[in-house]
């Protein structure tokens, strides 16, 4: 399990990442019923939902230790 790093949430990644496709141009598209996820730095970070990945990107430093 990952941990949402906005509202701390646990998140199945094998669930997000089953409902995650990308584009050809490499655009990721996702299922935000189910999770989503943002390669940020060098890594993948998950969220529970579309809203904590919007507040993740408008301010990653706030949310990474
Ligand atoms: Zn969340």
């Amino acid at each position: 399990m990952a941990i949402d790093p906005v509202c701390g949430k646990e998140v199945d990644e094998a669930v997000v990442r089953a409902t995650t496709g990308q584009t050809e141009g490499g655009a990721n598209e996702v299922d935000p019923a189910q999770g989503t996820r943002r390669f940020h730095d060098g890594k993948w970070y998950y969220f529970d939902s579309v809203d904590c990945r919007f507040r993740f990107m408008a301010n990653p430093a706030a949310f990474i230790k």
